[in-house]
C-alpha cells in the first residue's frame, strides 16, 4: 500500500505545512508510472488543491497550477499528462458526465470533492482523504485501490 511505501519511518500521515502536503504527493505519484483516477476527499481548505500541485511537480510539470473550480477540469502535460478536475461547483452528479471520458485517458485524473460524483467513478482508483486538524497540520490517509476488482 502506498502509506507504507511513503513513510520512511512510519509515522502518522500528518503534515505540517503545505510543503509538506506537497511533498507527500510528489512522492507518491513519483512511484507511479500509469494512468490513475486519484480522488480526493476533505472540507473546503483542507489541502485538495495543494496535494495537486505536488502531483504536478511529481510529473515534472510546470505550469502554475489554478484550481479549475468554475471550468471544472484543467489538463497539464507532463510526465504522465495530469487531468484535475474540481467537482465543487456540481449541482447535480450529471454534470460531471461530460468529463466521463477523461477518466478513460491515458494520465493521471485528480478529482477535487469526488464525493459528488462518487458514482461515476472507477473502483479502481488511489483515495485520498484530508482533514483539518489545525491551522498548518493536516491528516492525509491515503488507499491504494488499484487493485480492488481482484479482492
Ligand atoms: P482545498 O482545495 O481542499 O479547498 P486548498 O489546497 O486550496 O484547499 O487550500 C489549503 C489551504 O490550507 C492553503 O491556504 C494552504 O496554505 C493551507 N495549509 C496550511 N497547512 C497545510 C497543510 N499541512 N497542507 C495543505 N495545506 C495547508
Ligand atoms: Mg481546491
Amino acid at each position: 500500500m502506498i502509506p507504507r511505501l511513503l513513510s520512511k519511518e512510519a509515522s502518522l500521515p500528518i503534515t505540517k505545512s503545505p510543503e509538506e502536503t506537497k511533498n507527500l504527493a510528489e512522492d507518491l505519484i513519483r512511484k507511479i508510472d500509469s494512468p490513475v483516477c486519484i480522488t480526493l476527499f476533505g472540507d473546503l481548505g483542507a489541502g485538495k488543491t495543494v496535494f495537486v500541485k505536488g502531483l504536478a511537480k511529481g510529473l515534472d510539470i510546470d505550469d502554475i497550477i489554478k484550481s479549475p473550480t468554475y471550468v471544472l477540469l484543467r489538463s497539464y502535460s507532463g510526465r504522465m499528462k495530469l487531468n484535475h478536475i474540481d467537482l465543487y461547483r456540481i449541482a447535480t452528479c450529471d454534470e460531471f458526465l461530460p468529463f466521463e471520458e477523461t477518466l478513460l485517458d491515458e494520465g493521471i485524473t485528480a478529482i477535487e470533492w469526488a464525493e459528488r460524483a462518487e458514482m461515476f467513478l472507477p473502483d479502481e482508483r488511489i483515495e485520498v482523504k484530508l482533514k483539518i486538524l489545525s491551522r498548518n497540520s493536516r491528516e492525509i490517509i491515503i488507499n491504494d485501490f488499484r487493485n480492488r476488482r481482484e479482492q
